[in-house]
């Protein structure tokens, strides 16, 4: 197999044929745009068994996903799809860098769930896409921003629930997409703890935030995550 992408935390692979991909999930752990940057023995593992669950339920569920076959512990087989360079973030609490922007207090819930664009842009701290700009820089066409946003909310539906079901409150997540040769967007790439802002009941903080602040046992809560996914999947 040939490496023909690698990012921080993730690589992608084509076989010999050329027309096979595979998406490797790797131990490293990164934050603040690499400032911080360790490995964590086992968690490409846990992160590759957490995107495979959410996405058979996702499937399950009707969306459509690049996403095609588990192929080992830290692989899964993905189809041919064309990444569009956009973070897609849904938000059902206020956090992060909404607190940033917006008085609010921490975790507050949203009168409803937020939707914002991103353009994925390391150098330049991934600026904030109104509509216009998505458009204006050839992101995507009006029509694809409707659909990437009622996706997003779609997905965030079946993920409040799933995670409401394991005692854990959704905060928000990124998610990206990419299109097939024939131009239909699909979903692709991770939703996992270090996507995803997962709080226990008690507010305990179950995702890469425990990375972020330095607050340890980050396996642990990944670990923990998959086992309650486990129980209710
Ligand atoms: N997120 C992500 N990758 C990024 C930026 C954000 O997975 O490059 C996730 C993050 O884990 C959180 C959500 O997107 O679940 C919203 O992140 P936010 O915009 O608040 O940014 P942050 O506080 O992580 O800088």
């Amino acid at each position: 197999m040939k490496k023909i992408g690698e990012g921080k935390t993730k690589a992608v692979f084509q076989d010999e044929t050329g027309k096979r991909y595979f998406l490797r999930f790797k131990d490293d752990i990164t934050a603040f745009n690499m400032e911080k940057h360790e490995q964590l023995q086992g968690k490409g593992a846990l992160n590759c068994d957490i995107t495979w669950m959410i996405y058979e339920h996702l499937k399950k569920n009707g969306i459509d996903t690049s996403y095609i076959a588990r192929t080992d512990e830290i692989t899964i087989e993905v189809s041919d799809v064309k990444m569009i360079p956009v973070e897609v973030v849904v938000r059902n609490r206020a956090y992060g860098s909404f607190l940033k922007r917006f008085d609010l207090v921490s975790g507050a819930k949203l009168d409803f769930p937020l939707v914002e664009f991103f353009y994925k842009d390391d150098e330049r701290n991934d600026p904030q896409l109104t509509r216009e700009l998505f458009e204006l820089m050839d992101l995507a066409t009006p029509e694809e921003i409707e659909e990437l946003k009622r996706s997003a909310k779609k997905i965030n539906g079946i993920l409040l629930a799933l995670f409401e079901s394991c005692g854990i409150s959704l905060v928000d997540f990124k998610i990206e997409f990419g299109k097939d040769p024939s131009g239909k967007l699909l979903l692709a790439d991770e939703i996992d703890p270090d996507s995803c802002r997962l709080w226990g009941q008690d507010g305990e903080m179950l995702d890469k935030e425990r990375f972020r602040k330095g607050m340890g046992k980050i396996v642990e809560s990944y670990k923990d995550i998959q086992g309650r996914l486990k129980g209710v999947l």
